[in-house]
This record gives C-alpha cells, sequence and structure tokens, in this order.
C-alpha cells in the first residue's frame, strides 16, 4: 500500500512492508496484562491457541499490543483473503457505509445485494459451462452472516426441495457450529459433546471413500431415496487440509444423480480463491448442486452465501431469511474482494502457493517427524507424526514470529493472505521448519 493510500485510511502505512520482529518475550508485558484482564469476561469456550493480542494489521504482517511484528500464514482461520485492511477493501466499506449500513435484504431490494448474487452467479454458471460445455442455468443466492448459516441454509432448501429428511456427510468434516451444521461436523468429537440430541436423519462416512456410502449407510442404515443431500468439503479444511482423489468427488457427482440427491460443496474454507481457482470444485471439473462460501468471501467480514441453481432454489418467500444477512459494507467488501481475485490474486495465489510447498517440501526434507506437505494454492497442509509435536510446531512458530493454526489430529496448516509475496512464502518456509526442527 502506498503511504499515502495508507494515512487516507487512517493507519500508518508502514506496517505491511515490515520484516518479523520479537523484540519482548512473548506474550510482552501489555499482552500479558490485557490477556488476564479480558479473559474475566470472555466465554471460556473460544481457544486461543496462543496468547496473541492483537493491536492492528497490514498486509501479511500483524502487530501486537507490544510492538512485536508477525508474520500472518493463516488469515485470521483463512478469511483476510486479500490480506488485512486492504486499501480497496477498507474504501468500498468506507464509501458504502456513508450510504446505507443496513435495511435487511430479506424484506427490501438494494444495490449490493443484487450485484453480489449476480457477481457469485456469474462464477458459478462460468465454471458450469467449463465443465459441462452446456449452456449454464441460471444461479440464485441467499447471503448469511457466517459459513455456519449458510450450511444450515443449504441443509433447509435440500430438505424443501427433495421433501426427503436425511442428510449424509463426513468423518473429518467440519461444517459449523449451529446445531443443524454441528450435525454434519465430525471433525472432532469435543465440539459435539453434549450438544445432542443433534439433528435427526444425519449419517457420516468415511472422507474419500465412496464404497463407505454404498456398504454403511445405502446398504444397511439409510436408503438413498430418503437422502436429501450429500454435503462435502472438496478439499478437507479443519479436518487436516487433505485433498482427495478426483474419482471421489465425481463419484459423489454421479451417485447424487443416480438417487436424485443433492451435493453440496461446503467451501467456506476452500472456495474464494483460497485453492487458486474461485471455487476448488474447479480442480475436480465437478459441479454441486449447492454451493455454500464465507470466509475469504468478503476478506474477513461477517458474509457467507449459499447458491443454487434456479431449478433447485424452489423454496417459497417466507421459508428462509436473515435480518442482517448481507449486509451493504459486508457486501462492498466482498466486491472489492472479487474484483482483487479477478485481477491478478488467483495467478498470485497459484505461483506463491506452488512455490510455497515446493519450499516447505525442500526445507523438511529429512527432518524427523514430517509425514507429508500436501495442499492445493494456498491451502496448504503438513501432516506431523504427533499431535504433541504439532502443538510445538505451532508454538515454536508463534515464537518465531510465524502465525499458524493447527487442522486435523496433527498437522498444521499454512493458509496466508492470498496477496503473500514469494519473499514472505521463502520466509515462512524457513522459519516453519526451524520451529520444526527444534520441535523433533
Ligand atoms: N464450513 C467449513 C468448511 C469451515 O471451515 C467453517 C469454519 O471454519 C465453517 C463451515 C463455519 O464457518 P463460520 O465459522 O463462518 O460459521
Amino acid at each position: 500500500m502506498t503511504k499515502t493510500a495508507a494515512a487516507a485510511l487512517g493507519r500508518p502505512g508502514d506496517l505491511e512492508d515490515r520484516e518479523i520482529s520479537i523484540t519482548t518475550p512473548l506474550p510482552g508485558p501489555r499482552a500479558t496484562r490485557m490477556i488476564a484482564e479480558a479473559k474475566v469476561h470472555l466465554s471460556p469456550s473460544l481457544i486461543h491457541v496462543y496468547p496473541l493480542m492483537v493491536a492492528r494489521a497490514a498486509g501479511c504482517m500483524v502487530e501486537d499490543v507490544d510492538g512485536n511484528v508477525f508474520l500472518d500464514a493463516q488469515a485470521g482461520v483463512s478469511a483476510a483473503a486479500t490480506g488485512h485492511c486492504h486499501p480497496q477493501v477498507a474504501a468500498a466499506m468506507a464509501a458504502q457505509a456513508t450510504n446505507l449500513i443496513h435495511i435487511c435484504g430479506t424484506d427490501f431490494f438494494y444495490p449490493a445485494y443484487g450485484a453480489l448474487a449476480g457477481k457469485l452467479a456469474e462464477h458459478a454458471a462460468r465454471l458450469e459451462s467449463t465443465v459441462t460445455g452446456a449452456s449454464p442455468h441460471p444461479w440464485q443466492v441467499f447471503l448469511t452472516n457466517s459459513g455456519t448459516e449458510g450450511v444450515e441454509a443449504a441443509i433447509k432448501l435440500a430438505r424443501q426441495h427433495t421433501k426427503r429428511a436425511h442428510l449424509i456427510a463426513f468423518r473429518g468434516g467440519f461444517h459449523g457450529r449451529s446445531l443443524g451444521s454441528l450435525s454434519l461436523t465430525a471433525s472432532k468429537s469435543k465440539y459435539r459433546k453434549h450438544f445432542g440430541p443433534l439433528l435427526a436423519g444425519v449419517h457420516h462416512a468415511e472422507y474419500g471413500s465412496l464404497e463407505s456410502i454404498e456398504r454403511d449407510l445405502f446398504a444397511r442404515t439409510v436408503n438413498p431415496e430418503e437422502v436429501a443431500a450429500i454435503v462435502v468439503e472438496p478439499v478437507l479444511g479443519e479436518g487436516g487440509y487433505l485433498v482427495p482423489k478426483r474419482e471421489f468427488l465425481a463419484g459423489l457427482r454421479a451417485m447424487c444423480d443416480r438417487h436424485g440427491i443433492l451435493l453440496v460443496f461446503d467451501e467456506v474454507q476452500s472456495g474464494m480463491g483460497r485453492t487458486g481457482t474461485m471455487f476448488a470444485a474447479e480442480h475436480f471439473g465437478v459441479i454441486p448442486d449447492i454451493f455454500v462460501l464465507a470466509k475469504g468471501l468478503a476478506s474477513g467480514m461477517p458474509l457467507g452465501a449459499m447458491m443454487a441453481r434456479g431449478s433447485t432454489m424452489t423454496w417459497p418467500p417466507g421459508s428462509h431469511g436473515s435480518t442482517c444477512g448481507g449486509n451493504p459494507v459486508a457486501i462492498a467488501a466482498a466486491l472489492a474482494t472479487i474484483g482483487l481475485l479477478e485481477g491478478s490474486l488467483l495467478d498470485n495465489t497459484r505461483a506463491v502457493g506452488a512455490h510455497l510447498r515446493a519450499r516447505l517440501t525442500t526445507e523438511l526434507a529429512g527432518v524427523s517427524g514430517i509425514v507429508e506437505v500436501r495442499g492445493l494454492g494456498l491451502m496448504i497442509g503438513i501432516e506431523l507424526a504427533t499431535p504433541e509435536l504439532a502443538d510445538a510446531v505451532a508454538l515454536g512458530c508463534y515464537q518465531r514470529g510465524l502465525l499458524v493454526l493447527e487442522c486435523g489430529d496433527k498437522a498444521i496448516r499454512i493458509s496466508p493472505p492470498l496477496i503473500i509475496s514469494a519473499a514472505q512464502a521463502e520466509t515462512c518456509a524457513q522459519i516453519f521448519a526451524d520451529a520444526c526442527r527444534a520441535a523433533a
């Protein structure tokens, strides 16, 4: 960002050009005090993987309240897609905030809602015509405040459209924490403990295995004619950053077509450019009946989307809505985000993602405790030998000024802002390897 652009946003423009700089013990004195004070009033359900108290952030850099500067390789759990406080995103939000902050898209029209729905529908239709070669169907969009609400909307639409009750999801999958989406989530039992009974009619199969659906579910527990939807992450996120074989997703498509089941791709984490294409579906050449999007959609503003062809989106007026879902300011952030993706951001994601994965593979070769480096674009997972090692590596990265998060049982996810430079990727690979060597 230029200094002028940054100044116009009311913050110093130097942060995004800074190097990592850790000048206090971590956490520093101000962070220690502020965390202790805050914790008194915070829900203990919040995780706080390490004691980071963020003061501000720009681009790929995050500054804590003690002036320590970190390189962000997790992008606020993959949501800050365009980097922190991207000037175009911030300016679009500021302009919208002076015109209309809220009116309620369920009950009234405003231009931003239609503009974003049109943009998302255009990208879905483009993908559909590329994959099928046929002229695309019109897609329609319902906007939400979050990923979990997008999944709830998909569950409701699938049941309403098919008039069937049962749903299939996968062990290892994460779809959110509200009671409907939580019923699909099966990545860790602690997310579900003591929250039951959850939604009736949900069945879990093994991720990556078509046979598990045929053998364990269709043959034994649920007739396919009673199944409304199969809900799947085309790249497993929270469950471990696993990329399935194309045959799995193509096989699900064929299975759904055979039995009149809707195929739902939960692209809350994998969508909006994260894997180097607008939707991860593009890598596999498989089109779902319903897409769910959130996280990077609005660069971290609370916004989600549930999108289906008009022929599927058959629920009647009043059957679903949301007071703030599709908030105009969040939509302004989303339109600016998509503009950046349509510019050079997807290319950067593919190029720097491939470079970062290659550098991690090289740096980690021969380091004990490393099982695998995998991923697509800037959705990169590193599988370690034990959960304890994964904990130690995540903490070691933080202490060295690199922010990463764990996923799966014993993996680390690298999901930086999609604007990350090759030089920052190099720093990320080196620090990550240092942390692994020290923890091994
Ligand atoms: N679906 C997937 C694939 C996710 O990764 C997440 C969050 O991590 C969700 C749904 C829930 O999204 P949110 O936290 O915005 O409700």
